[in-house]
Order: structure tokens, then sequence, then C-alpha cells
């Protein structure tokens, strides 16, 4: 008996074009049409098949052939995701308000997502597929509708039709808020860094009276020494706490925050006014980025003010204490994190039950469990590098002259690249790549200061000559990328304790 692809190599082998492959998962019928992603010599194409009549008045645009039957090839661009995402709705991002534990997998190459689907499909979670910050998308030369169109093909290809969310990242004004949103993004993370002031906790006694009266207007201060003095915040859990603020802990927090929070509440009033009074925007909001690590009284001090400001939150990523670098395991006494994590926790059940959002949250191998039991069933958790790494592994392995010249050229911009994200990488231990066999040169993936070198500088090999090889490579082994991504994704959700669905 002939397979259904088979029959559909046989019909297109009719046409004029240069067939490689068929995503076979991706094929759907309606009516008499049948759609479905192939790849062609000039890269991966969507086609449109059926009785001539039918295909002209079919609203995708592309190169019609008519044989006995009409087919259309048809680009993956903006317009054509456009009408992909009309046609079969999942494959529009959407809010995950009401999912528990979330996901999120930034795919910076665009080529990643059909490996992190094959993982995340196996459990009771879901997946924010596309999410890149606008750093990211600088390194990579993309932008958020790129981003976003190369998830909506990668779910279509994948049939995945539980729904993802797409995650404006990192977004530090108005203006990237509405760039994000006109692409369709189903979630903003507001990155409250720059607004934050955290000398606050350095000022003498006599500036920060100062500074609080002339910084923060009348109303609000009264209303702030309302909210918090003479109070005694009490929190559940196995170990029970409480928080009290003094006179002095009230200003200097309000100063920490108060060009914060008035940012939060424009932008949580904006997506208000635009998507209607229940929006249906994931609202994550970010300090992970601050100098220090978030007290329980940072965080209760920022919850309590947004409330009173009428901002509701979907999320929240503090500063964690210890060390998150990126793309290694954490650095820091477990048993201190534990306590830490479990009672930020608390705080957040206690005012909405929004999720802790985990930022470089890839790779965390010795917390996940501690993370999975404490976070008691909600949790969003990011990663992205993880799988540029994974990407890298497939390099060494299939074509490792290319790989020993990636490490070269990141050697060479890593003092630029750690102006950009904070690693501690020792490139003195650095095995040196000439010196290994090509069979041991994956081992450089598993060396952490090696990690930390080749995590920062995706931009600059992405920007280099290398490029058009590199994505040459991982297309060429695309179902390889697929599976060392899919077991190193499954690795993170076992670790987690997450529940298998599906
Ligand atoms: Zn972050």
């Amino acid at each position: 008996m002939k397979t259904f692809e088979e029959d559909l190599f046989l019909s297109l082998r009719s046409f004029p074009i240069r067939l490689e492959k068929i995503y076979g998962k991706s094929f759907l019928k309606i009516k008499d049409l049948i759609y479905g992603l192939i790849r062609v010599e000039e890269g991966k194409k969507w086609i449109v098949l059926g009785e001539k009549r039918e295909v002209l008045r079919d609203p995708f645009t592309g190169r019609c052939y008519h044989q006995a039957q009409t087919l259309k090839v048809c680009d993956l661009d903006w317009e054509n995701t456009q009408v992909l995402m009309e046609l079969f709705p999942f494959t529009r991002p959407k809010s995950l308000k009401e999912f528990p534990i979330t996901f999120g997998t930034g795919d910076r190459l665009g080529l990643a997502t059909p490996g992190h689907i094959r993982a995340i499909r196996k459990f009771e979670i879901r997946p924010v597929l596309a999410q890149q910050s606008v750093r990211e998308n600088n390194q990579t030369g993309r932008d958020f509708k790129k981003v976003i169109q190369d998830a909506a093909w990668a779910v279509i290809q994948e049939r995945y039709e539980s729904g993802y969310g797409a995650d404006g990242d990192h977004l530090k004004s108005l203006q990237e808020v509405k760039e994000a949103l006109n692409a369709g993004v189903s979630m903003i993370t507001l990155d409250l860094s720059e607004r934050l002031s955290p000398e606050a906790f350095f000022y003498s006694r006599e500036e920060l009276e100062k500074r609080f009266e002339r910084e923060i207007e009348e109303e609000d201060r009264k209303v702030l020494l309302h909210l918090f003095l003479d109070k005694e915040f009490l929190f559940e859990g196995p170990d029970g706490f409480s928080i009290q603020y003094t006179e002095e802990e009230v200003k200097r927090n309000a100063l920490l925050f108060h060009k914060g929070i008035d940012f939060s509440e424009e932008t949580y009033e904006f997506l208000l006014k635009r998507t209607g009074r229940k929006p249906l925007i994931d609202f994550e909001i970010s300090i992970d980025e601050t100098p220090f690590p978030t007290s329980l009284a940072n965080h209760l001090f920022l919850i309590l003010n947004l409330l009173h400001r009428g901002v509701h939150i979907d999320s929240l990523a503090l500063r964690f204490i210890g060390e998150f670098q990126k793309g290694i395991d954490y650095r820091g006494e477990t048993r201190d994190f534990r306590k830490h994590f479990s009672q930020h926790r608390w705080i957040a059940k206690s005012y909405g039950d929004y999720k802790l959002s985990i930022h470089s949250g890839s790779d965390k191998f010795s917390l996940y469990p501690h993370i999975g039991e404490l976070s008691q069933g909600r949790l969003h958790l990011k990663t992205a590098g993880t799988s540029w790494l994974e990407a890298l592994r497939l390099i060494s392995l299939v074509h490792p002259s290319l790989f020993r010249e990636m490490v070269h050229i990141a050697l060479t911009k890593f003092e630029e690249a750690s102006q950009l994200y904070y690693v501690t990488a020792d490139l003195k231990k650095i095995p040196k790549p000439e010196h290994l066999a090509d069979r041991d040169l994956s081992q450089l993936l598993e060396q952490e200061d090696a990690r930390q070198l080749l995590h920062i500088t995706y931009g600059f090999l992405l920007k280099s000559p290398l490029r058009d090889r590199i994505f040459k490579t991982l297309t060429e082994h695309e179902e390889d990328y697929w599976t060392l991504l899919q077991h190193h994704i499954e690795r993170h959700l076992n670790a987690l304790g997450l529940k298998k669905g599906e």
C-alpha cells in the first residue's frame, strides 16, 4: 500500500519544481484543496494543490503551475502568514493566561521550533514558542514579525494545535510595546530596569528625605505611607513569615520603584485601551536585571503598588539570589534558594497568584526539582540561548571545520559581547579547538567557560561571513537538530517534574 506521502510525491513529480522533502504532518485537506509544507531547492514552501478553479480562488499568494491539477507554490512571507493564521487559527499566537505552567523557548535562528514542539507536546504545559527581546533581534537581524512568522510555520509543520504564545521580551519603551503588538505578540514582558533607581538604597538619610519630598508627589507620599506603615503583612507556607516596613524602608522602596510603577501603569492602560477591559495580552513585569537580588520587601512593595493602581500582571521576573548565568547551571546555595523562592512564591500566591517567571532559565538542572516542587503548579520559565548551543553541538558533529572557525571568531568577539551579557567565563580555561580531535569537539559544549563564550557571541557569529554556512548546515541536518533539541528540552521538563500529557 502506498502512503500518503508517496502518493503526494508522485503527483508533485509532474510539476517543474525541484522537490526535496515533504513535511508530512503539515498536510491538510480542506474541501477539495490540499495544503502543506514542502522543501524545494530554493527553500521551504507552502503549497496548495487541487482543481484549477479552486486553487485560483484560494487566498494564498504564489506561483501557479497547471497540469491535470493546479499547484500553487507560496513563499512563507508575512502576507501568506496572515492568510495561514486566518485559515488555521491554531497557528496564531494566543494568550496563555489560563495555563498554569508555561515554557518560553526562544528560537534565535528561526529553525529550532519544531524540536521545541516535539518536546513540549509530551507534557501538560503550553509553550511560548516565539520569544525574543529587542536585544536579541538586534543581534540576529530579525524583528517581531519575522519571529512570529517563523513560529507560525513551525506550528503548522508539526500540526501543533494546542495553542502557543508569542512574547515581546524585555521591552523597555511604549514604542517597543507597540511594535511587538503590531506584529501580533500575545505576551508583553515589560522591563523596568532602566526606570529603577537602585541607588536609593545607598542615599544618606538626608538625601533620602530630600529626594522623597522632591521626586514623589504629595498625594502619592501619603498613599505610600498609609499603605505600608504600621502594618504587618503575614504569609502562610511551611515556614510562615511576615514583612514590615520602617518609614525609611518605605521611602527607599518608593524611590527605587516609582518611575517603574508609573511606566507599568502607563503600559497597562495602553493594553486595556487596545484590547478591551480584559486584556488578551499576557502581561509580565521584569526586574531581573537589577544590581541586587529582589528582597521580599521589594517584591511586596512593587506588587501592592501595582494593584493599588489597578495593574494586574500574569507573571513577574525577579532577580533571585545566587547566580543565574546564561547557559550554565545555578551558582549558589540550593538551601538558600529554596527559602528565597518559596517565600516569593507565597507573596505571588497571596496577591493574584501570578506566576514567578524565571529568566536565563535554561540548564539550571540542579535547581529544577526544587523549582518544580516549590512553584506549586504555577510557573513560567524562559530559555533561549541553550537552543543555539544545541545548534552548535550539531555543527561540531557534522561539520567540525566550520565549528572550529566559529570558536575562533567567538574568541575574538568575547570582549565586545560581554558588554551585552553578564558572564564570568575565563577564556584561558577553554581548550584550544585546534588541539581537539573532530570527535572531541562537542566536549567544548560541556565546558562552562566555552558554553558561555559561545552563548553570548551568537550575534557576532550570525553577522560574520560564516552566516550562510551555519544556516545551510543546520538546514541540511534539520531532523538531527530537532532530535537534539527535543531531548535537551525534555531533559529540562523531566527535571522540573512536569506531568506528561497527550
Ligand atoms: Zn530577563
